[in-house]
């Protein structure tokens, strides 16, 4: 099965062979493996000797961004999330919920944010600390860009906190290079292409020490994480980590180095991104954005407007067909969502968009246009 959905992500055979194995977290055997992935995720993000740290956290990316709103934002404090669609709509509420006070910056749903509205939108309230960007919005297929957003950050004196859930091994960030980014958040099973169960964070390590007792949490305080590392190693875990996951996750690096890094990843997503782009088109079909602000990650499609369509039968159509991708869409209007990233190549989006063109005339779906 082509699993085209934006996380978890098909992945190697190699990876799942990883999965075999088991460990025990405390062992001498799998610290040091653990205390690795730390380096190379460290290495992924640019991230400085001694002034960075990757605090891994078990569990998904909702869990990381949570994590890093409680620890570095205090109770009460103010966030600027820019309002790209519905994955910053989730860090709104869980900030929301965790007693911070996000401030949504309203943008078009269909075009990166604007530096000059954050710049003007921060002048306008001192109160603000802290910016919540979402890097590559899963929700519209939009990147948005960190390093324009964080130098108009950095100028105002303010930090930014990155969900680059659906970017990290991607698209590219420099964290030597962005001295205001608190942190970034990303999980395993997405453009690094391991199995879901972890999540990390790279942090600034004086932010992380500062901001020591702001969590109002034990589970989710990255300083929390960070302190453990000192005390006991960074081998070593808080809590029972998903060590079999976790040893499927070095194989998933040694993968990406094998294959180039993030550049190479970024480039075989960008042609699976512009194969399926070309060929939905070719079938009739209506991307929801236009090519130019098109991200590699993920490709929303307007839904047909034929009275036939129906998503649910669609997916089954297509699934039949050996292609699995989402029964549900994030878009103010009706489409469906196919993600680009995983271990695919764009034989299998060529593959996929042949299978959407079969599954259409099984629904019998005439007219292809957006409704
Ligand atoms: C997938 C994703 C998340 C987190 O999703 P989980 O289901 O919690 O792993 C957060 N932000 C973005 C942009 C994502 O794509």
């Amino acid at each position: 099965m082509l699993l085209l959905i934006p996380g978890p992500v098909t992945t190697r055979p190699e990876v799942r062979e990883a999965l075999r194995y088991d460990f025990a977290p405390w062992d001498n055997d799998f610290r040091p493996l653990y205390a690795g992935i730390r380096e190379r995720v460290l290495r992924i993000a640019h991230g400085i000797q001694g002034e960075h740290a990757t605090l891994p956290l078990q569990g998904c990316g909702h869990f990381i961004t949570e994590a890093a709103v409680r620890t570095f934002i205090p109770l009460g404090g103010k966030l600027l999330i820019p309002a790209t669609g519905s994955y910053a709509d989730r860090m709104i509420r869980l900030a929301r919920e965790a007693g911070r006070v996000p401030v949504p910056l309203a943008i078009s749903p269909v075009a990166p944010t604007d530096p000059d509205a954050v710049a003007a939108a921060l002048a306008a309230d001192p109160g603000i600390g802290h910016v919540g960007l979402v890097y590559s919005e899963t929700g519209s297929g939009v990147v948005h860009d960190v390093a324009a957003i964080g130098a108009v950050a950095r100028r105002l004196g303010r930090r930014l906190i990155v969900d680059a859930v659906s970017a990290f091994g991607a698209l590219p960030l420099d964290l030597s290079a962005q001295p205001e980014i608190d942190v970034v958040g990303f999980t395993s099973n997405k453009c690094l292409e391991g199995v879901p169960g972890m999540a990390f964070a790279v942090a600034r390590i004086d932010r992380v020490e500062a901001c020591a007792g702001n969590a109002g949490s034990w589970s989710l305080d990255l300083s929390s994480i960070y302190a453990h590392a000192l005390r006991s190693g960074w081998g070593s875990f808080r809590f029972t980590p998903p060590a079999q996951v976790l040893n499927a996750f070095n194989t998933a690096l040694d993968l990406f180095d094998a294959e180039g890094g993030q550049p190479a990843r970024l480039a075989r997503y960008t042609a699976n991104m512009r194969t399926f782009y070309d060929g939905v088109r070719n079938l009739g079909l209506t991307p929801c954005l236009p090519p130019q602000v098109q991200g590699p990650i993920i490709v929303n499609v307007s839904a047909p407007a034929d009275p036939a369509w129906d998503l649910q039968r669609f997916v089954d159509a297509l699934k039949a067909r050996g292609v699995l991708i989402s029964n549900f869409y994030s878009t103010e209007l009706p489409s469906f969502r196919v993600g680009c990233i995983g271990a695919i190549t764009p034989a299998d989006m060529a593959r996929a968009v042949a299978a959407m063109g079969e599954a259409l005339g099984e629904l019998g779906i005439a007219q292809r246009r957006a409704a």
